[in-house]
């Protein structure tokens, strides 16, 4: 077999080929002023991923990297384009000086990854010259986020720089259920109230951990039953369908799984008072916060409830770098925050996903002066 050109070009690094979409991005309904998206193919590597970058007011745009089995490429680039808003968002509200910023790759993380696929995704980040800052995320390791590395600076989360963000994410969002369990349930304690967590995996898991350790009764679903018999025998949890998980009595829903978890079909399923957990855009559309409002339920802003691990992981590049210390207190942070939106949304009558946007995009209108 004859062997293959490669065009190093800035365009071209290797075999990766980028190509600017954004233009016709812009007909997509996710689309929100986003000022870059770009299209990365690597067809020998088995690379198709496409890097969304929603905005950099506040700093170079962080995001980590989610490799799942999308239905089409539009279906991937609506994804990418939701994630990343959502970082921009998740940035401001946690006060680091960085930008929105996502990348999904088309393929299924049991059977389709390679060292060459992540090295080629490495490529394609490189070529956006530090504009965006890669790490993991959903189907996404930190052994290929190594592979990576090898290729650009611009990765946080390899086993050199934080490694796996999870326990961090899994700790904000135990923090962000006690203070929305204190402003709703007026309770200080854990002890004897009832969670109902969708998807044990990476966060989840860990969510479990910690929430059976302040005395929490957990009630866990996943779509992988080894995941959920495993989290059920290590925390004496109750195990039940994925589809009931949203309708059983418990005080927190969890959503620790993938987006959409509240939708038209599951917000009149609910009998919880509190919504609370790790997942990214839990709202399937903005709407269905104020339809949790309508019936009392009240809501942690995701992107504020799930902040601990983009928090620790970008210490990694604070002037003074990372400590334990730092990230434990940063993090801890995330209660407060939510206290505050919760006041303001009850004196407001409006959401907490409402108020949260709110304050987001007051931040990112005004960036003097925000730094670390
Ligand atoms: P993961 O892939 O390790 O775990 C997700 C789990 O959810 C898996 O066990 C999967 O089988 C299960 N699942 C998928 N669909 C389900 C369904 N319909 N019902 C029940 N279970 C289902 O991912 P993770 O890293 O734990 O992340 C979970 C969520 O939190 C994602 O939305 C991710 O974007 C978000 N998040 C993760 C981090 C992090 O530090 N890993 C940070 C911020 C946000």
């Amino acid at each position: 077999m004859e062997a293959l050109a490669v065009r190093e070009t800035p365009e071209m690094p290797g075999n990766v080929e980028i190509t600017d979409i954004t233009a016709e991005a812009r007909g997509n309904a996710a689309f929100d002023g986003h000022e870059r998206i770009v299209r990365a193919v690597d067809a020998d590597a088995g690379l198709h991923a496409i890097v969304a970058i929603h905005d950099r007011t506040l700093g170079p745009a962080i995001g980590g990297c989610r490799m799942w089995p999308y239905e089409s490429e539009d279906a991937a680039l609506t994804d990418a384009l939701r994630l990343s808003r959502g970082m921009t968002y998740k940035s401001a509200m946690a006060g680091v000086p960085f930008g929105g910023g996502k990348a999904v790759i088309l393929g299924d993380p049991r059977t389709g990854k390679s060292g060459a696929l992540f090295r080629a995704f490495g490529r394609a980040v490189e070529t956006l010259a530090g504009t965006y800052i890669s790490g993991e995320d959903v189907g996404v390791t930190v052994d290929d986020m190594n592979r990576a590395a090898e290729e650009t600076s611009h990765i946080l989360g390899t086993g050199e720089r934080g490694g796996d963000p999870s326990p961090w994410t899994a700790y904000g969002v135990s923090v962000g259920i006690e203070a929305a369990v204190r402003h709703r349930l007026g309770r200080d304690s854990l002890a004897g109230a009832t969670v109902a967590v969708q998807g044990a995996g990476s966060v989840g898991y860990k969510l479990c951990d910690r929430l059976a350790f302040r005395g929490a009764k957990l009630i866990v679903a996943d779509i992988s039953p080894e995941a959920a018999m495993r989290a059920g025998a290590a925390f004496d949890a109750d195990v039940v369908a994925p589809d009931e998980i949203h309708g059983v009595q418990a005080d927190v829903f969890a959503p620790c799984a993938l987006g959409a978890a509240i939708d038209d079909d599951t917000v009149g399923r609910l009998r919880c008072a509190v919504v609370a957990g790790s997942a990214n855009n839990q709202l399937r559309e903005a709407r269905h916060g104020e339809a949790l409002r309508a019936r009392n339920v009240l809501y942690a802003p995701d992107y504020v409830i799930n902040a601990g691990g983009m928090i620790a992981l970008t210490l990694q590049l604070h002037p003074d770098g990372f400590s334990p210390g730092r990230a434990g207190e940063r993090t801890a942070a995330i209660g407060w925050t939510l206290a505050e939106i919760f006041e303001r949304a009850d004196r407001e009558g409006s959401s907490p996903a409402a108020v949260a946007d709110r304050i987001a995009r007051e931040r990112i209108a005004n960036p003097a002066g925000r730094t670390w």
